[in-house]
């Protein structure tokens, strides 16, 4: 597929933090990585920077007003070729002259994109939670079909990855994915009925955007990436496991079924992941300092209360389902943060929403992504029906 020496990419959620970090990893190894399409929601001035610094030829804006914008501006270096909206996402994701496609785009937006790449042949770099929780199903077998690569981003599921390489899935006994334990790690269940939005958006060792922050503080998010890793190592959902890891050093554990377990451990920080995905199998000096063993360290590990964050619990119930079930707690899941960051919903009030909804949506074995799509949308109505209830 490479015909250049360097590996190009197609960045498409360019402006989020993801992105910088990518932006940190491509810029540090110019001889190695090159950017050849970079897209993002609507932040096109942001996008004109990153264009005119790693001299990007295609610009892709998923919003039409920015897409106007942009073209009308002359911000963009001379010649740049704009893409427009979900098909013009979609365009760069299957690009001739990419080698290596990475999708950080926020929400459902993905789905298509990163399906078009892997049927085109392309290595999928996956950061976006919802692509393997609403269809991994399809996204595991166009990946099969083409023998495209799938390079995990989210660090846990990078981690799994670096210790299950070169081993059979059968000697795989369990996945253990840490979790910093978010906001709340250390909070009794009584004092999380007072939770404010500003509690729950500071996070301990990482700096994410607001959704994210929140889901680490329910445990959603460690609940999303048990059903990721499940898809994408293809393990039975008892084989899946999270453990609270404060220091988040260690990212995943890999149990084999000799009792032996390997562990990756890297500093909290996405430039890891990132670059082991863009060079991988090949390995370079990393942009930020490794881990010094010089100084002390300790690494804790205590197991979670699910009493505490119902929101894990959940997840595991959904994995064991199947279908669409996760799509549904994914969708219940994001309206309820969303009213939740409003100030329209208490914090405890967001595993309700997602339970009540996953009783009254059923879940189906789904055929199309079309068919998930509409599963999504009904969680969506089902779970903004009952937020009224709930008004604080
Ligand atoms: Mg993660």
């Amino acid at each position: 597929m490479a015909t250049s020496s360097r590996t190009r990419i197609v960045l498409l959620g360019a402006t989020g933090s993801i992105g910088e970090n990518t932006l940190r990893v491509i810029a540090a190894h110019p001889d190695k990585l090159e950017l050849v399409a970079i897209a993002a929601r609507g932040q096109w001035e942001k996008l004109a920077a990153i264009a005119r610094n790693f001299r990007v030829p295609h610009v892709g804006l998923f919003d039409d007003d920015a897409l106007a914008a942009a073209r009308q501006s002359d911000a963009f270096p001379a010649g740049t070729r704009f893409h427009g909206g979900l098909a013009g996402l979609t365009d760069l994701a299957r690009l001739p002259e990419a080698d290596t496609v990475l999708v950080a785009v926020v929400g459902t937006t993905g789905l298509e994109p990163s399906l078009a790449a892997l049927t085109a042949g392309k290595h999928l770099a996956l950061a976006s939670k919802e692509i393997l929780v609403l269809a991994g199903k399809f996204v595991m077998a166009a990946a099969r079909t083409r023998g495209a690569r799938l390079l995990p981003v989210d660090s846990e599921h990078n981690a799994v990855f670096q210790c299950i390489e070169g081993h059979a899935t059968a000697d795989v006994s369990r996945i253990t994915l840490t979790a910093s334990g978010g906001a709340f790690r250390d909070w009794p269940a009584e004092r999380l009925a007072q939770v404010t939005v500003a509690d729950a958006l500071k996070h301990p060792n990482w700096s994410m955007g607001p959704k994210i922050t929140v889901d680490s503080a329910t445990l959603a998010n460690k609940g999303l990436e048990l059903i990721e890793a499940q898809q994408l190592f293809g393990l039975r959902p008892d084989q899946c496991h999270a453990v609270i890891h404060p220091q988040s050093i260690v990212h995943a554990l890999v149990g084999f079924t000799d009792g032996s377990t390997l562990a990756q451990l890297c500093p909290p920080s996405m430039t890891f992941p990132i670059q082991h995905a863009l060079l991988h199998p090949a390995r370079a000096p990393g942009v930020e300092h490794p881990l010094d063993f010089t100084q002390l360290l300790s690494l804790e590990f205590r197991p979670i209360d699910e009493r505490r964050f119902p929101m894990l619990r959940l997840a595991r119930e959904v994995m064991n389902t199947g279908g669409t079930a996760p799509a549904i707690y994914n969708a219940a899941n994001e309206v309820a943060v969303a009213a939740f960051l409003d100030g329209r919903l208490p914090f405890l009030a967001i595993p309700q929403i997602v339970s009540n909804t996953l009783s009254l949506i059923p879940s189906v074995e789904p055929s199309s992504l079309a068919e998930v799509l509409a599963v999504d949308a009904d969680a969506r109505r089902a779970s903004l029906a009952q937020l009224p209830a709930f008004n604080v």
